[in-house]
């Protein structure tokens, strides 16, 4: 962990973005958001996707960027696995439920593993910020890859962002994480629209809430850094199950309880980029 974190402090310092320096706009959209976590695991993709049709529903155009290069689920997600067109120089996003995509799970065999080396990673990602030909939209949200290394660093220094969101689930180990996340951000002067509290609590067929990982860490762990806390999303097996059928609940139920609260956080962060 200390070694992790010294490593970070030092990349952070030879790469945090110098003063004036030009961060290109991604063609084809007007706003590009975040969505990141410290750790993997915490429900990120999950939240990416949902919140992609909870914008779609308050009447924008979005589009889901799969940044994951190491592990995308964007396929299984969506149940997409055609590969994109291209014309010799663009890709041109998938299309599915009115929404792009893009992810290089579409590109590279499901089974084949992505052990990359970090020149290969930051060609990865020059061509996913670079050569998608994406399509009038308002939002392009893009589903970060884990923690806070080169791949976060590479986006933050290349990429003009409008806003990170930190996803995190309540115990004291991902919060730690967290910390990390809004470091790096700050660092490298991405602003931060807020924390999500992922499976924050369990409803019992009782109808009581069950706090099985803590209770209440990433809204304290937001006032502390000053942040926004953007909201709950409980551990909901019809979120879970959405996923796996690649039918995202928002999209599906956008009356369920649970997308209504993706709904009320897809007001607050239009409120604060738009
Ligand atoms: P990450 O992108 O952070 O690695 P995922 O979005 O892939 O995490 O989620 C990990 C697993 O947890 C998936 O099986 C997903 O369906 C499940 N999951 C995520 N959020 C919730 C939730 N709120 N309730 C129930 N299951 C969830």
């Amino acid at each position: 962990m200390s070694d992790n974190k010294g490593k970070m402090g030092e990349s952070l310092k030879e790469k945090t973005t110098p003063k004036n320096f030009k961060k290109n706009p991604i063609k084809g959209t007007k706003f590009t958001v975040m969505v990141s976590s410290a750790k993997g695991g915490v429900g990120k993709s999950t939240f990416a996707i949902n919140l992609t049709f909870a914008l779609q529903k308050l009447g924008k155009k979005v589009g889901l960027l799969d940044a994951d290069i190491h592990g995308p689920s964007l396929p299984k997600m969506i149940g997409l696995n055609e590969k994109p067109k291209s014309d010799g120089k663009l890709l041109f996003p998938l299309e599915k439920y009115g929404a792009q995509f893009m992810s290089l799970g579409f590109l590279v065999d499901e089974k084949t593993p992505m052990i990359w080396r970090g020149p290969m990673v930051i060609s990865a990602i020059k061509t996913l910020t670079e050569k998608v030909s994406w399509k009038d939209l308002d939002f392009l949200i893009i589903d970060m890859p884990p923690g806070t290394g080169d791949t976060q660093l590479t986006f933050a220094q290349d990429v003009k962002i409008d806003g990170a969101i930190i996803i995190s689930t309540p115990q004291e180990l991902a919060l730690m994480d967290v910390q990390r996340g809004i470091q790096m951000f700050d660092k490298t002067k991405i602003k931060i629209i807020g924390l999500v509290d992922n499976m924050s609590f369990f409803k019992g067929e009782d109808g009581k809430k069950y706090n099985i990982f803590g209770e209440g860490g990433v809204e304290k762990t937001a006032k502390q850094f000053d942040k926004k806390f953007l909201g709950q999303v409980p551990i909901s097996t019809s979120l879970r199950e959405s996923a796996d059928l690649g039918l995202p609940l928002t999209y599906k139920e956008p009356d369920h309880e649970i997308s209504k609260i993706f709904s009320d956080i897809a007001n607050k962060i239009m409120q604060d980029v738009v």
